[in-house]
C-alpha cells in the first residue's frame, strides 16, 4: 500500500482548517480534527480523518449540524436522557459524558443516554474520557437509519455496525484496560479503507445476498471506482458480525439498549433503497469505584490483568496484549512518525479541502 506521512499537528490543523471553511466554529472545527486525528493515532484509521469527505458531504447536505448542544430530554439525580440535535457527535459526545462523569460522582453511578448524535467516531474516546476522571464506564452504541450487517443466520442487512466499549480507569488518568470493538467483523470503517486502498479486510468479513462469503469492499459499496464518497446503500451484500452467534447477540442487545433505550431510534429498513440521515445513539452506564467501596479496585484489576498477560504465549515469540494496548503502542509512534495515509485516502481529504478553499498543507 502507498501511504503518505503525516505530521499530527499539520493533520489537525488541516482538518480544522476545513471544516471550518464549511461554517464550523473554530473551536468545534478543532475538536473534530482533534478526535479524528486521535483515532489514527490509536491505529483506527477506519475512525479517523478518513471520515473527513463524508462528514463534510453530511454537513452541507444537513444531516449532521455545526453548533449544536445537547437538549434535556428526561433527567434524575443518577441518570439522563440527551438529544444531540444532530450535532457533531465530537461536540455533543463529550458533553454527554460529562453529564455521566458528574453524577456518577455524587451519586456513585450512573445512566446516560445520547440520542440523534452525529458519528461519535472511536467510542474508545468517551472511555478515556471518563477513565481519566477515575471511572469505570460501559458504552452501547447504534446507529439509527441505516443497516449494515447481517444477522447470524441472515443474509439481509438488519443491524448496524454497533460498537461496545468498556474501560477500566487506572491513578494517573488513563484507562488501564480499554475494550472498544465494532459488533461486525470489522468496522465498516475498515472496509472504506480496504476499498481506497488501504489494509483489505479478513476474508470472512462480506456475505453476498447469495450467502457467498468474501472480503470484497463492493459487497458494501457496490463498485467503487472513480468515486470518493462511498455509499453504502449500493451494495448488495452487508458485514457479518463476529463471533457467530455471540456477536449477533451483542449486536441486537446494542439496538436495543442504544436504539430503543434512549429513544434515539433502532436500525431499520432504509427509506426508498437510499441511505439519508444516519446518527448515532449511546448508552453509557458510569461507575465510580470509590464511592462504591471498592477502594483496592485498580491494584486488583492490574494484578489480575498482569496474572492474565503472563499467559505462556501460544506461538513463539507472542505474548498475550491487553485490551487498549495495541491503541497506546500506536499512539507513542504516530505521535513521533506521524500518521501514515494511504495515498487514496489522503487525495479524497484533498480533493474536499480543495472544494472549499483549504489549500494542503505542502
Ligand atoms: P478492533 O477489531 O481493532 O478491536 C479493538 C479492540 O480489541 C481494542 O479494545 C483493542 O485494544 C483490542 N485488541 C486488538 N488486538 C488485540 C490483541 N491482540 N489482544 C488483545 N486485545 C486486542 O476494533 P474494530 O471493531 O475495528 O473497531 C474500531 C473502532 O471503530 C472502535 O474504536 C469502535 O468504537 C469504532 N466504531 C464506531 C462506530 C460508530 O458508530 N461510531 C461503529 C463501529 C465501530
Amino acid at each position: 500500500m502507498q501511504t503518505t506521512t503525516i505530521p499530527v499537528a499539520t493533520l489537525r490543523d488541516f482538518v480544522a482548517a476545513i471544516f471550518a471553511a464549511a461554517g464550523c466554529e473554530a473551536e468545534e472545527a478543532a475538536r473534530i480534527g482533534r478526535y479524528l486525528v486521535s483515532a489514527n493515532l490509536a491505529g483506527h484509521d477506519s475512525h479517523g480523518v478518513i471520515r473527513v469527505p463524508r462528514y463534510i458531504h453530511w454537513l452541507q447536505l444537513g444531516y449532521v449540524r455545526a453548533g449544536q448542544r445537547l437538549s434535556m430530554v428526561s433527567e434524575g439525580p443518577s441518570h439522563a436522557i440527551v438529544d444531540g440535535n444532530y450535532g457533531f457527535g465530537q461536540t455533543v459526545a463529550p458533553l454527554a459524558v460529562d453529564l455521566g462523569i458528574a453524577r456518577a460522582r455524587a451519586q456513585g453511578l450512573a445512566v446516560v443516554g445520547l440520542r440523534h448524535a452525529g458519528h461519535i467516531g472511536r467510542v474508545g474516546d468517551w472511555g478515556e474520557r471518563a477513565a481519566a476522571a477515575g471511572l469505570v464506564s460501559l458504552h452501547f452504541v447504534n446507529v439509527a437509519g441505516g443497516e449494515l450487517v447481517a444477522p447470524f443466520g441472515g443474509v439481509d442487512r438488519r443491524f448496524s455496525t454497533n460498537p461496545i466499549c468498556i474501560a477500566i480507569p487506572d491513578e494517573q488518568g488513563g484507562p488501564l484496560l480499554l475494550l472498544d470493538f465494532a459488533t461486525s467483523l470489522v468496522a465498516e470503517g475498515k472496509v472504506l479503507v480496504a476499498s481506497q486502498g488501504g489494509k483489505p479486510v479478513p476474508e470472512d468479513a462480506l456475505i453476498g445476498p447469495d450467502g457467498s462469503i468474501s472480503g470484497d469492499p463492493r459487497q458494501l459499496y457496490g463498485e467503487i471506482a472513480g468515486s470518493h464518497v462511498r455509499d453504502a446503500a449500493q451494495g448488495l451484500g452487508a458485514l457479518r458480525t463476529f463471533g457467530a452467534h455471540k456477536g449477533s447477540g451483542i449486536a441486537l442487545m446494542c439496538e436495543i439498549l442504544a436504539g430503543c433505550l434512549t429513544g434515539g431510534g433502532t436500525s431499520g429498513p432504509v427509506a426508498g433503497g437510499k441511505r439519508g440521515r444516519i446518527s448515532n445513539s449511546m448508552l453509557s452506564i458510569y461507575l465510580d469505584p470509590a464511592h462504591l467501596g471498592a477502594v483496592d479496585f485498580v491494584r486488583q484489576a492490574r494484578d489480575y490483568a498482569a496474572y492474565m498477560a503472563a499467559s505462556r504465549p501460544s506461538e513463539p515469540g507472542g505474548r498475550v496484549l491487553l485490551p487498549g494496548e495495541p491503541e497506546a503502542a500506536t499512539r507513542r509512534a504516530r505521535e513521533r512518525d506521524g500518521v501514515p495515509l494511504s495515498t487514496g485516502t489522503w487525495a479524497a481529504i484533498c480533493e474536499t479541502a480543495q472544494a472549499l478553499g483549504v489549500a494542503a498543507p505542502a
